[in-house]
C-alpha cells in the first residue's frame, strides 16, 4: 500500500483502545433490556428451591407401585390435595398417595410423581374431584420419574449470567432469581452534529445548490439501533465560532463520544480541526477501505471524537465499522465482536484492493446464502443502501472475485 494507509483493523484497535467503559449504574430490571450487564451473577440459591412435581398427577413411593398392572392395579388412599405455592401438610406413608399440581412441592415420603392420565382418575375440564379417596395405578414407576429435583437447574453461587447484553431471557432469568434492579453500564451518550453551508433541515424549503442534512437522521437512527442515548448537538456552520459552540453543546450534556459528518476530506475541515487542534487533538487517519477513506479521530475537552465522512453512505458503513464497536467497548465491551455470514457471490466482483464494503442483497439458497450486488457503488447513493440487506466485505488486497466465491458479509437488518 501507499503512504501510512492504515488498515481497517488496526485503526478499530487504535480508536477502541482510546476509550474508556462508561461507569455503571443500578437500573430497575425493566429497563435494562438492550443494556450491557456490568458484573457476573450468581445463583442466590438452588434451583429449583424445593422438589417440585413437573406434572398434575399423584405423589407416590415408587415402592408401592412395584407390582402394579392393568390386571393388578394398586390402589392407594388419597390423603391430601397440594396445589402449587402451598406446602404439603402431611407425610406419606405406605399405601398412601396426594394429589399434586403442577409446580407444587413434593410431600416429604414420595419418590415419584404419575401423571393422572395413567390412574383411573379423570381431571379434564374444570372437573378436579377432591372426594375421591382411593386410585388405581395400572404400572410401576422410576424413582424420580416427573420430579424436578432441588438444584436441577442451577446450584447456589454458579455464574448464571457473565457480562453481556441483556435480552428478554436474561431479564427472565435475572427475575426468576429475585433480581428487582441489576448493574448495568450507564448507556453511551452520543452528541451528534453535522456540517457544511450545505445543509438544509428537512422540512425547511430548498434553495438551489443546498442539500438536505440527510447524514444527521441516518446517524442519529444508527445510534438509538445500536443502544445509545442520542444527542443531538445541532448543524455548525462552516464557522469557527459555530462549530466552537456546537462542540461546547457536546460538553455541557455530558456526552460520552463526540460525532461529525463532513468535512473531513482534505482542506474543508478547517474549523473543527482548529477546535479540536486548539482545545484537545486530531489525527486524520488514512484507512485502507471503501467507501470512506478519510476519517478523523481525537477528542474535544477530553471527550472521545470521531468525524466520519460526508457521503451518506460513506458515513453510514463508516458508523458500522467504528462507531458501533466504539458504542460497544464504551458500554463496557472490551472485545465487540460482530457476527457475518459467509455468502456465495451470485455475480463476479472487481476491487480497488482497499477493504470495500459493498452493498447487496443477499438470499437463502439452499443450505447458505447468495449474494448480488444492488446496483452502483458511489458513495453518494443512498439509494443503493436502501435496497440492500447486507454489506460484502471484500478483504484488502483482493482485487477480483469469480461468481460462486465466498465472502463474509454483515447482515444489515
Ligand atoms: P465533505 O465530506 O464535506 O467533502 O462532503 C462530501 C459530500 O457529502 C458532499 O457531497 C456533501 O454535500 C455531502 N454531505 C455532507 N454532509 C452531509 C449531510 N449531513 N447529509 C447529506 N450529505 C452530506
Ligand atoms: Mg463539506
Amino acid at each position: 500500500m501507499s503512504d501510512n494507509l492504515l488498515s481497517v483493523k488496526d485503526a478499530r484497535a487504535r480508536l477502541l483502545a482510546s476509550l474508556k467503559p462508561n461507569p455503571i449504574e443500578e437500573v430497575p430490571l425493566l429497563q435494562a433490556l438492550g443494556r450491557r450487564l456490568a458484573e457476573d451473577i450468581r445463583a442466590p440459591f438452588d434451583f429449583p428451591l424445593f422438589h417440585t412435581s413437573s406434572m398434575d398427577g399423584f405423589a407416590v413411593r415408587s415402592a408401592d407401585l412395584m407390582a402394579a398392572s392393568r390386571k393388578k392395579p394398586a390402589i392407594l388412599e388419597v390423603i391430601e390435595t397440594i396445589p402449587a405455592g402451598k406446602l404439603p401438610e402431611h407425610k406419606l406413608s405406605t399405601g398412601q398417595t396426594a394429589r399434586i399440581m403442577t409446580g407444587a412441592v413434593l410431600p416429604e415420603g414420595a419418590d415419584a410423581v404419575v401423571p393422572v392420565e395413567q390412574t383411573d382418575q379423570d381431571w379434564r375440564g374444570e372437573f378436579h374431584p377432591t372426594d375421591v379417596l382411593r386410585v388405581a395405578f395400572f404400572q410401576s414407576v422410576e424413582s424420580g420419574a416427573y420430579i424436578r429435583p432441588v438444584g436441577e437447574d442451577y446450584r447456589q453461587g454458579e455464574v448464571i449470567l457473565s457480562k453481556r447484553r441483556l435480552r428478554p431471557q436474561e431479564i427472565g432469568l435475572l427475575a426468576m432469581v429475585g433480581y428487582k434492579t441489576v448493574p448495568v453500564y450507564r448507556r453511551v451518550r452520543l452528541g451528534l452534529f453535522s456540517s457544511g453551508d450545505e445543509l438544509v433541515e428537512p422540512g425547511e424549503p430548498l434553495p438551489p445548490g443546498k442539500i438536505y442534512d440527510s447524514n444527521a437522521y441516518t446517524l442519529a437512527s444508527l445510534g438509538e439501533k445500536y443502544g445509545a442515548d442520542v444527542v443531538w448537538l445541532g448543524l455548525a456552520r462552516d464557522h469557527p465560532a459555530q462549530v466552537h459552540e456546537t462542540l461546547e453543546g457536546g460538553v455541557r450534556e455530558g456526552v460520552d463520544l463526540l460525532l461529525s459528518t463532513a468535512g473531513v476530506s482534505v482542506g474543508a475541515f478547517d474549523y473543527v480541526r482548529q477546535m479540536l487542534e486548539q482545545f484537545g487533538k486530531l489525527d486524520f487517519w488514512r484507512v485502507n477501505m471503501r467507501p470512506g477513506k478519510p476519517i478523523a479521530f481525537g477528542s474535544y475537552r477530553e471527550i472521545p471524537f470521531i468525524g466520519l465522512p460526508g457521503n451518506p453512505v460513506s458515513a453510514f458503513v463508516g458508523f458500522e465499522v467504528f462507531v458501533r464497536p466504539a458504542i460497544q467497548c464504551l458500554e463496557g465491551d472490551e472485545n465487540p465482536d460482530r457476527q457475518s455470514v459467509q455468502v456465495r457471490l451470485g455475480q463476479e466482483i472487481r476491487s480497488d484492493g482497499r477493504e470495500s464494503y459493498l452493498r447487496a442483497i443477499i438470499e437463502r439458497e439452499n443450505e447458505g446464502y447468495v449474494a448480488q450486488l444492488t446496483g452502483h457503488q458511489g458513495s453518494g447513493n443512498l439509494h443503493s443502501l436502501v435496497s440492500a440487506n447486507a454489506l460484502l466485505i471484500v478483504p484488502s488486497g483482493v482485487k477480483f472475485l469469480p461468481a460462486g466465491a465466498l465472502v463474509s458479509a454483515w447482515i444489515l437488518d
